[in-house]
């Protein structure tokens, strides 16, 4: 598996690109992350449990799961300290600290037990993970019997999409939606992957106007 798949260009993970995205987030982003909470718990059916939120930025999808549902623990997993520091206000603020934790980590280095996660979801992080196949190598792994994940991009549906993609154009004309549609290509590089990790007949992909996800399903105990 090739490096991230829409990426042509390294992005750099700092306070500054943290401060911007929590800026984003609770301002032009704010709508979309529970539009995509309701989502990820309407595809999975999955409400209650252990939460992780890969790449989690400012925590506002972590936010959005632990409002939707509150028989979930929400972990927010990223590996910028910056992010953290700015999701852990965001989460006091919105007054869940006892429901929502954050933690350093790597996508490529979950730094949990095998079986040990009921959902996982990731907004606008997959796109720049150097080692997707490692990735999700590390995702199916920690991933619960029964559980599922709902990994990807995008902005909840149509109409939030359009008006994201107006006022970021107004605010930043250089910005980039990396939430592309997936061509034949990414999917053949999808369905190879998962069948390298052994998942192949686990997952399914959603390209619609709520976005690209990444749908992955493990089985129950047998
Ligand atoms: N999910 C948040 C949202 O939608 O508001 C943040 C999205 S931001 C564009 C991407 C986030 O992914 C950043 O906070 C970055 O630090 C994190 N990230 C990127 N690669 C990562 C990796 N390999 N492990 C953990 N976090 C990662």
């Amino acid at each position: 598996m090739e490096n991230n798949f829409t990426q042509t260009k390294k992005v750099t993970f700092d306070r500054n690109s943290a401060v911007s995205m929590n800026e984003i987030a609770k301002t032009v982003f704010a709508p979309i992350y529970p539009v995509i909470a309701r989502n990820a718990i309407s595809i999975t059916g999955i409400e209650k449990g252990r939460c992780l939120d890969l790449g989690s930025g400012p925590g506002m999808l972590a936010i959005a799961m632990a409002v939707e549902a509150p028989g979930f623990e929400v972990v927010a997993l990223d590996f910028n300290d910056d992010a953290h520091e700015l999701a852990a206000c965001n989460i006091a603020k919105a007054g869940l600290g006892d429901r929502i934790r954050t933690i350093s980590g790597d996508v490529q280095n979950i730094p949990y037990e095998d079986g040990q996660i009921d959902l996982i979801v990731s907004r606008g992080s997959m796109f720049f993970w150097d080692d997707l196949a490692g990735a999700f190598r590390d995702i199916w792994r920690v991933l619960a019997p029964g559980g599922a994940t709902y990994i990807g991009g995008g902005f909840g549906n149509l109409m939030l999409r359009d008006q994201v993609i107006r006022e970021m154009a107004v605010r930043d004309p250089e910005w980039k939606c990396y939430a592309k549609k997936m061509d034949d290509e990414g999917l053949t590089r999808f369905k190879k992957m998962f069948t390298e990790i052994g998942c192949e007949d686990y997952y399914r992909i959603i390209d619609d106007d709520t976005g690209m996800w990444v749908v992955l399903r493990k089985p129950e105990r047998s």
